[in-house]
Formats: structure tokens, C-alpha cells, sequence
């Protein structure tokens, strides 16, 4: 049986698509392989958003030069945002590359796999030797396709899985100037409500229990393919195709959790609003893209929202769910970004106090308008101002965890703890996560723990009425997830 690895870089829509892939190739019998040296089909899913992310995976391949000398019947490929970016230019820096698959054609990957293993096959049985030099016997496909949104519908679930994630739109129209994601990823389209409404059916059907709808932009869901409505308790409430979505989801019998991720701070009307506060799956937490706390830099970035604004919606938002968790996305060094700007930013993240934030240093990107603007920063100012914020940021998430030791929380367990197998990991409603002993059938359940120790971000339990502790070693927290660009 053929078996195929594929490592994934960047955010949650990325793995997502990974796991599309990789139920398509599973259908037509590969085997998922522990590690690419195992593996017959090599797929590095890239990302964009930041030069580094684009260096490890052209990193990455580059190390498997070897491994393509030893074996040439295995097919290496770069598929998702720095491939469709790239397209064919890949092929001329990493010469092993086979196959470059952007953005829009994932459903076309185990089509072209299987194209290219059988010229492999024919190649090195002597059929046909000289094939492989010819640079035609690569495959590259980066064009649109309309409709690809809804391709990315299917899942390979583990046993007892507890959680999944629901891609409900592709690309994004807003154009920041920082941000590649338009290019890389296209115009906003959207699946339907009853497509998706289906597919989390499936999901709980096969025993999940959470799911979180994904999206560049995910509140501005449907915005040009569905209309508005009145609301049924206040006709004189518009209902937003996002608002639409997450009430026929939540209505879906059996699903216990519902999240949602990457919105715009634009896209929380009151409908939204109202929505966290009369949903009672939707988790208590909004990952907010803040971006920065200087008006003259969020106008320069295209970011249509003022500070002002952004912490009239944090008060919006802590008043519609009083335990609501907030966290956010910040980019240091923006073009132009003054000492000034940096301490309105620093003061707005202080202000604010993030249950976690990730911070960034400006990366400037491939034809993106802030890349050409004049006054690029320093990156040894960009690294001291990262280095600061984090300092603020961290004091603020160890508040938050420690807030919780000594409470008792309901947490969804996900399964063994990544860096200690012998015990358990979960999240709680607010995304937070915990880590405690339990029996294998925890995995999947939703279980009542008390905290007993925070190390800033993440938390150890017991179980609730238990009486002994475990304590989190420094290796047990957890690493940051990566940002998705909204
Ligand atoms: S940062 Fe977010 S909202 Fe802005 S262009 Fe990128 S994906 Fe769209």
C-alpha cells in the first residue's frame, strides 16, 4: 500500500485543506505515513503570511534533496498559499519538486499523485528514462476554479475525535495592505448553509463535539452570495448570513461546542453581538485581530476600524458574556510605525488585557502595497518592540490563567497530552488548555475538572472532587497556535 505524508505550515484553514488531502488520498488506498522518509507521496501544504514560514517549508524540501536522489520514484510536492503564489517558480529552485497545487485545486491532488507515480513507475522501469529530465513531466496548477470552496467538505476523523474544524468560506476582499492572503487565496466565496449545516451533522454523527467554522474573514461569511433577514424575536434586527449560519448550526442535536475563527473586528454588528449572548454552545471566546493601536498605522494598514472603536466592541463584547475570553493578533514594525504608535499599541494591549495575543514583526510580503512603502522599520526596533509587547502580553495571559485555579471548569478532552502520554489534554470553554490524569475513556468526553495550577498558558486539573495535583512542566505548555491573517 502506497503511503503518503504531508506536513502542514501556517493556520487552521491550512490544516484543515491537509486533511481534505489527505481523506482523498486515504479513498483511493494510501496509508498515512508516520514520517516522509517512510513515505512514497511527500506534501508540504505552505504558508505565506511571514517570509520565515515560506523558508522553513522551501527549507524543508530543499533537505529532501537526498531522499529524492535515493528513492526517484517518490513524488514531492508543495501545495496551498506559497505554492499557488509561486506556482512554477518552484520548480526551478527545488529541481525534485514533481507537483505545485495552489489554493483552489486541493481536490485535484490525489488525481495528479497518482498521474505522476505512474510516470515515475514507467520512468524507472525503464520505459521511458529520459521523462523525468523533461520538465513537462511535473505537474502545476494554480488557476481558479469557482465552486472550490465547497470542495473542502470531507474528513478523516481519528477514533473518539472530539473536535473538527468546518471550512465555510475561502479568500478575503479587504485588501490590507500587510496582508498576501488576498492574492493567495482569492475573492471571498462561500459554501452554503445547508452544505455546511450537512457536514457538521456528519461530524457529530461520528461522535464529535465541537466544531469551529473557519474563514480568512469568518463573521463577513456569505456576504455577497446571501441576503440579510430580519430577525424572528426583533424583525427590526437584521440577521447577517454569518448570524443565519451559526443559528442553524447551532441547532444541529448532539453538537456541544461551536467556535468561530479568524473575524474582523468590522464584522461584529449587534447581531453577532446578541448571538454570543443568546447562544449557549458558542464557546465564551473571540480571537479579535487587533493589528495595532495607532489610528495613523491601522489607516495605513487599510484596517477600517480606529482604537476607539476596537475597545468600544471589547466592552461590547464583555458586556453581552461577562466571562468572555479575549485574545488578539498584533504586528510590530509596521511600515512607518513611530515610537509613538508602538506605545499606543502597547498601551491599548495593556488596557485591553488579553487572555493571549500573538505578536508579530511586520514581514514584508511579495507584491503587497506595504512591502513598497517607504520607512520600512529596523528589525532590531521590530525585535525590542516584539520582545516589549510580549512581556505585557504574558503578565496579562498569567493573570488570566491564574483567575481560574481553584474553579471548576467543564473541558472538552482531546486526547493524550503531546509532550506527556500519560496524561490528558482538554480545552475549556474560554480555549484555554488543561492538562490532567485521566483514563483513556475520557478522550472525547466533555468532563468537569478543578484547576489547580496555571503556568500562564496553560492550566493543570483534577478532576472535580478529586483530591491530589499535577503540576505542568515548563515543556507542558502549550505553543502558541499560528495566526490566521484577518
Ligand atoms: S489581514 Fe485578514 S482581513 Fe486583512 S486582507 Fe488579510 S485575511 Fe483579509
Amino acid at each position: 500500500m502506497p503511503k503518503f505524508f504531508i506536513k502542514t505550515y501556517g493556520c487552521q484553514m491550512n490544516e484543515r485543506d491537509s486533511e481534505q488531502v489527505a481523506r482523498s488520498l486515504l479513498d483511493r488506498g494510501y496509508e498515512a505515513a508516520a514520517n516522509e522518509l517512510e513515505a512514497d507521496v511527500v506534501l508540504l501544504n505552505t504558508c505565506s503570511v511571514r517570509d520565515m514560514a515560506e523558508q522553513k517549508a522551501l527549507g524543508k524540501m530543499g533537505m529532501l534533496g537526498r531522499m529524492a536522489k535515493c528513492r526517484p520514484d517518490v513524488v514531492f510536492g508543495f501545495l496551498g498559499c506559497m505554492a499557488q503564489a509561486r506556482g512554477a517558480e518552484l520548480l526551478k529552485l527545488i529541481p525534485h519538486v514533481d507537483l505545485v497545487v495552489g489554493t483552489q485545486k486541493f481536490h485535484r491532488v490525489a488525481d495528479y499523485v497518482e498521474d505522476l507515480r505512474a510516470r515515475k513507475r514507467a520512468a524507472t522501469d525503464g520505459v521511458d528514462q529520459h521523462a523525468m529530465d523533461d520538465p513537462r513531466f511535473s505537474i502545476v496548477n494554480t488557476e481558479e476554479e469557482s465552486g472550490s470552496q465547497e470542495t473542502i467538505r470531507e474528513h478523516a476523523l481519528r477514533a473518539r475525535q472530539a473536535t473538527a474544524f468546518v471550512s465555510i468560506m475561502q479568500g478575503c476582499n479587504m485588501h490590507c495592505t500587510f496582508c498576501i492572503v488576498p492574492r493567495t487565496r482569492g475573492a471571498e466565496r462561500s459554501r452554503t448553509i445547508a452544505e455546511i449545516v450537512r457536514e457538521v451533522r456528519g461530524l457529530v454523527e461520528h461522535g464529535v463535539k465541537e466544531v469551529t467554522l473557519l474563514g480568512q474573514i469568518v463573521n463577513l461569511y456569505g456576504r455577497h452570495e446571501f441576503p440579510t433577514v430580519a430577525g424572528v424575536a426583533d424583525p427590526g434586527r437584521a440577521k447577517s448570513p454569518f448570524v443565519q449560519l451559526l443559528e442553524a448550526v447551532h441547532n444541529v442535536d448532539g453538537l456541544e461546542r461551536l467556535r468561530f475563527t479568524s473575524p474582523h473586528p468590522i464584522g461584529f454588528r449587534a447581531d453577532l453581538i446578541g448571538a454570543l449572548r443568546d447562544l449557549p454552545k458558542l464557546c465564551e471566546h473571540v480571537h479579535l485581530p487587533l493589528q495595532s493601536g495607532s489610528d495613523r498605522i491601522l489607516k495605513a494598514m487599510h484596517r477600517t476600524y480606529t482604537a476607539e472603536k476596537y475597545l468600544r466592541l471589547v466592552d461590547q463584547l464583555r458586556a453581552a458574556r461577562m466571562d468572555i475570553a479575549l485574545t488578539t493578533d498584533v504586528i510590530v514594525g509596521f511600515p512607518g510605525e513611530t515610537e509613538g504608535d508602538y506605545e499606543k499599541t502597547r498601551a491599548l494591549v495593556e488596557r485591553v488585557q488579553f487572555d493571549n495575543a500573538f505578536v508579530f514583526r511586520y514581514s514584508p510580503r511579495r507584491e503587497t502595497p506595504a512591502a513598497e512603502m517607504a520607512q520600512q522599520v529596523d528589525e532590531e526596533v521590530k525585535e525590542a518592540r516584539n520582545r516589549d509587547l510580549l512581556k505585557v502580553v504574558d503578565a496579562a495571559a498569567k493573570r488570566a490563567g491564574e483567575r481560574l485555579v481553584g474553579r471548576e471548569v467543564e473541558i472538552l478532552c482531546e486526547g493524550l497530552s503531546k509532550t506527556n502520554h500519560l496524561r490528558l489534554t482538554g480545552r475549556t470553554r474560554s480555549n484555554k488548555i488543561v492538562v490532567f490524569e485521566g483514563a483513556e475513556n475520557d478522550i472525547g468526553q466533555l468532563i468537569d475538572l478543578k484547576i489547580t495550577h496555571s503556568t500562564g498558558f496553560s492550566l493543570s486539573a483534577v478532576k472535580a472532587g478529586a483530591a491530589s495535583s499535577c503540576h505542568l512542566s515548563p515543556m507542558e505548555e502549550l505553543l502558541p497556535p499560528v495566526m490566521t491573517a484577518s
